[in-house]
């Protein structure tokens, strides 16, 4: 018997939860993990006229980028669209899960890479990387003051009563921590080890070069060609080929002090704002290809990724458009 949590283990291989922003809420929001998958449907929002497909394909499962559930929700009574959207995905028992930032985050099989790949980028790399995380170990009296405890217990490391009357303190922290650690707990033993993943594997937004420089107005109408979108919003052209390209998928305009730092000549992401278009400020070229058309070739990653992996089950993309920005021209 294959499970719902069969599949959610299998996504949490490819982009681990705890690589998800701290405001994410990412996870199984619907549904239980032990239930029998009957089939799977992906898209990037959970809404009612999705869960509605899903349950008339027969897939009790949504798979969605973005998380339906994002603050708390204090009442279920449909007076929102994401309240109806949870009571249909119970009443039609179809769970639902979300894989966001964490899937933003990862260098291979997440949402910028497979952007990268349909603009053709050669080497393209992470262009915010985290700092690498280091398991942390350390021994100490347990009468050691309290401040020093509440310090550590900040910086992510827990205690636990040890023989001996030590305390055992573990927790994982960013590398560029164990220094700061090391002083504040004087003599006491540490140990660090690596965690799994090096830093060069998680980390938001990417960069990465066009096989040969374009011009400007040519690679922006490649851009809107190869992103599938009505609409590319940008700034003012600069009279300079494009060739080092920036990008985030959905809404990354915090990610420009980077890709100027890292020398591209062209950032592409979705959600600008006016008043933040200014900073380009004839250092870069911004381009809006929008939210959802940035993000949309995710339905089909995900897809992919999991028809490759439960060859047995339907996998379906959402034929719902659940965009919920028009143009008009
Ligand atoms: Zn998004």
């Amino acid at each position: 018997m294959t499970t719902i949590q069969d599949v959610t283990r299998y996504l949490e291989g490819i982009a681990p939860p705890r690589y998800q922003e701290s405001y994410d809420n990412a996870g199984l929001l619907v549904g239980d993990a032990g239930t029998e998958l009957t089939g799977i449907l992906t898209c990037l929002d959970a809404t009612e006229a999705v869960i509605d497909e899903a349950a008339d394909k027969g897939c009790n499962l949504v798979v969605a980028h973005h998380p339906i559930i994002f603050k708390g929700l204090k009442r279920l009574t449909g007076s929102n669209y994401v309240q109806r959207s949870v009571q249909k995905a119970i009443r039609r028992e179809v769970a639902v899960y979300a894989v966001h930032t964490n899937l933003d985050n990862v260098l291979h099989s997440g949402v910028n890479e497979r952007i990268a790949q349909r603009l053709d980028l050669q080497h393209y790399r992470l262009l915010a990387p985290k700092p690498a995380q280091r398991k942390v170990e350390l021994f100490m009296p347990a009468a050691e003051s309290p401040e020093l405890l509440k310090r550590l217990h900040t910086a992510g490391l827990h205690g636990h009563p040890a023989p001996g009357g030590q305390l055992r303190l573990e927790g994982v922290v960013d590398e560029d921590r164990l220094q700061e650690i090391r002083q504040w707990i004087g003599g006491h033993a540490m140990h660090s080890y690596p965690v799994d993943q090096t830093s060069e594997q998680v980390g938001a937004g990417m960069v990465g070069e066009l096989p040969e420089p374009m011009d400007e107005i040519d690679f922006l109408y490649f851009l809107k060609d190869r992103m599938q979108t009505k609409v590319v919003r940008h700034t003012r052209l600069l009279g300079r080929p494009v060739q080092r390209v920036a990008l985030c998928g959905g809404a990354g305009s915090f990610l420009l002090p980077k890709a100027k730092q890292v020398g591209a000549q062209v950032f592409i992401t979705g959600d600008y704002k006016y008043h933040d278009f200014f900073d380009a400020e004839d250092q870069i070229l911004i381009a809006d290809v929008g939210h959802y058309e940035s993000e949309q070739f995710t339905i089909p990653l995900l897809r992919e990724l999991l028809s490759e992996k439960f060859p047995n089950f339907a996998v379906h993309l959402a034929e719902v458009q659940t965009n919920p920005v028009h143009y008009l021209f």
